[in-house]
């Protein structure tokens, strides 16, 4: 590993603010892709609809510029005239511009259109000679994530100096025949194509090969850490219990189809001959917990532990505070709950552990402190995870490896196409829920551009004033130069100022689990009322009480992740809304987002995604903090995934502990894979 310092023009001010980008060292930086790339599209004559957009426009400025003062602001405007009209063009505190302004020469200048009353305004827009701006014409420049002191250039220079210390990174593990079958170009050149495309197409290429190399180290990885599979003897059998069928009959709505063929799915798998080891696919709100409940209770009527571990403490309290409901409810005297979680007294956590111990609790819920060391259980039988595409595989084997390889069942929403679901998860038998429970009131949709702002606010400000609560998404976390997308910290800053008196929390995939767990829980008992966040949210936590979800830049998103998003309202007696804000007005977009509200099926959804998204559609890069694919999206690169899995399969069917000697660099690269990624690698 090599230092950032060590970087010629890298001192220690400046690493520290790589640093908070995550990035720790220069191998790191070859991988800190672009959040995307500024194209220097030819010169337009721009309409009102291209509001938002960063427009070039050609034109000759009418007089010489004028400068204004403004508190401790100077202003320079000028007036451009072509034959789309005049557009006002404004700097700020940037007098040294003035002697470029020149009237009556053709100049180009380019920055983002706003319209103010009647009038098009440029701010602060970069200044091109047109032969100049020619040239430029047709190439990517890559925009960076940054945060406050780095610019975009700055982190420009050090990854090309990355690139001059590193580059080739040990060569390319990936066989010949490979990539020759399914065309991928070398590590080497995708490294170079994502950072610095000269056309498109490179980056294309370039993505191409990345997110191939995504999936595939991820599927090795998986396999690798693979427990057992299905063909374990069931060395737990669970006859099938009256309670469960009590507990069906008594339930205050009925069992849907789909939950009940799934119960009876899981049910068997608990009596069969092998060790269950099932997914449980259903869309949010499907109804998922209540068939692992019915699992349990099973499991704890038949005399054995069973746990169930959900990614946040505000979820596994849910869990728990509704298990424990209904234990009172049916006088369900066999079920004895606990709860573990990290964040609980020291006192408290011995007094959970003991009971695990002792087998005096047979329903342990809990966050991953469930298989802390020093966590010992009694009669372990059944593990059961729920939103399982964020947790760790080597913190479920530890779990696992308490109870002497019990019955596993995963829940997960992540609406993935059911032909991808068994690249994903191999020998794993999914079951899929794929039904709705009755009764529900449809979230309401909008999808909308940038002049509905005004009334989107007005609309959160009653939902607010009524007591509601309101998510707001967007694609980034912080500010990226020369791309205009909205982002967690200045739209928090902004809502603020909107909305002085609530309180606005924020989230994101960088911050500490700690401090994520704090903001969602404060969500969660109503003491925040606007969460402003990444895609992170996604993860199945329920705050009835959240009526409105507004997505920025929801162009930027897959539709089945919008789909996913949007799950998190709806959950309550109150009416649900969610508003889709496209950054662009063009008809595609609107389109595209407008299935979401011909369809509420996330299956259907995601197969539309999937046939809609062409590989054309470049600008899906964006930032979640989500450590496991940077570029690759499920939904999106369908095919790239099931290339992966075949060379996957082929690989380990030949070699299945890589020792050949032509997969040695293979399983190098897979090692370091596996150290760095371990703690995120999900399944
Ligand atoms: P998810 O599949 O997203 O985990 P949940 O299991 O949390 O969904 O269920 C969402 C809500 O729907 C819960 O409040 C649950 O009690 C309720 N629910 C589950 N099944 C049914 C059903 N068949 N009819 C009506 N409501 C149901
Ligand atoms: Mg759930």
């Amino acid at each position: 590993m090599m230092k950032l310092t060590e970087l010629k023009g890298i001192g220690p001010k400046t690493e520290a603010l790589f640093f908070k980008l995550g990035v720790r060292t220069a191998e790191d930086l070859l991988h800190y892709y672009p959040v995307g790339y500024d194209a220097y599209d030819p010169p337009c004559a721009p309409g009102a609809d291209m509001e938002g957009q960063k427009t070039a426009v050609k034109g000759v400025l009418t007089g010489y510029p004028s400068v204004r003062r403004k508190g401790n602001l100077t202003i320079l405007t000028a007036v451009l005239s072509g034959p789309y009209g005049k557009i006002r063009l404004n700097w700020y505190n940037s007098l040294f511009l003035k002697s470029r302004l020149v009237p009556g020469r053709e100049q180009v200048f380019r920055g983002v259109l706003r319209i103010r009353g009647n009038m098009k305004v440029i701010d602060h827009p970069e200044i091109h000679e047109p032969e100049k701006y020619a040239a430029l014409s047709g190439t990517l420049v890559p925009v960076y994530g940054l945060t406050a002191g780095l610019s975009g250039k700055t982190v420009a220079k050090a990854v090309r100096e990355a690139f001059a210390a590193l580059l080739p990174e040990g060569g390319d593990y990936l066989p010949v025949p490979v990539k020759e079958r399914f065309c991928l170009t070398d590590a080497e050149t995708a490294i170079r194509g994502i950072h610095f495309p000269q056309t498109p197409e490179m980056m294309l290429n370039a993505r191409k090969r990345l997110v191939f190399d995504e999936f595939f180290l991820f599927i090795l990885a998986l396999r690798s850490l693979k427990e057992a599979g299905l063909e374990e003897e069931n060395h737990f059998p669970m006859q099938p219990v009256r309670e469960t069928e009590d507990l069906i009959a008594g339930l205050p709505f009925r069992l849907t189809e789909a939950q009940l063929r799934v119960w009876h799915e899981v049910e068997a798998d608990l009596s069969g001959r092998n060790l269950m080891s099932r997914m449980i696919q259903g869309d949010v709100g499907s109804g998922k917990t209540i068939v692992a409940f019915l699992a349990m209770l099973q499991c704890v009527r038949c005399g054995w532990q069973s746990a169930m571990m959900a990614p946040t403490e505000v979820l596994a309290r849910q869990h728990f505070e509704k298990f424990t409901k209904l234990k009172e409810t049916y006088g369900l005297s066999c079920i004895r709950p606990v709860l573990l979680c990290g964040s609980m007294k020291a006192s408290e956590k011995k007094e959970a552990d003991r009971q695990i111990a002792d087998g005096s609790a047979n329903i342990i819920i809990g966050t991953h402190a469930l298989f802390q060391d020093h966590v010992g259980y009694d009669r372990l039988a059944l593990v059961i995870t729920d939103e399982q595409h964020r947790f760790g595989v080597r913190q479920r084997r530890a779990l696992l490896g308490k109870g002497f390889l019990p019955h596993t069942l995963v829940m997960s929403a992540t609406p993935i196409p059911r032909t991808l679901a068994v690249a994903f998860y191999g020998d794993m038998a999914v079951s899929v829920i794929d039904e709705m429970p009755a009764g529900r009131t449809p979230v309401k949709n909008a999808v909308v551009d940038e002049s509905a702002r005004k009334s989107t606010l007005a609309f959160i400000g009653r939902q607010l004033a009524e007591g509601r609560q309101v998510y707001v998404v967007c694609p980034m976390i912080e500010p990226a130069e020369e791309l205009v997308l909205a982002n967690v910290k200045e739209e928090a800053a902004f809502l603020k100022k909107v909305f002085p008196d609530y309180k606005i929390g924020k989230l994101h995939g960088r911050m500490k689990t700690d401090e994520k767990n704090a903001v969602m829980e404060a969500f969660a008992d109503g003491s925040v009322q606007l969460l402003v966040s990444t895609t992170v949210i996604e993860v199945g936590v329920d705050v009835p009480n959240a009526t409105v979800m507004v997505v920025e830049n929801a162009e930027r998103f897959g539709l089945a992740q919008l789909h996913q998003l949007r799950g998190r309202v709806g959950r309550g007696k109150h009416q649900s809304y969610c508003v889709f804000m496209a950054g662009q007005k063009s008809e595609a977009v609107m389109a595209r987002l407008g299935i979401l509200k011909q369809s509420s099926d996330g299956f259907v959804i995601a197969e539309k995604d999937l046939a809609l998204r062409g590989p054309g559609d470049l600008l899906g890069i964006r930032q979640s903090g989500d450590p496991v694919f940077t570029l690759a999206d499920i939904s999106r690169d369908g095919s790239i995934l099931q290339q992966a899995s075949e060379t996957a399969d082929a690989v380990l069917a030949e070699d299945p502990w890589l020792n050949l000697e032509k997969n040695a660099p293979l399983k190098a690269k897979l090692q370091t894979y596996l150290q760095a990624n371990e703690r995120n690698i999900t399944l």
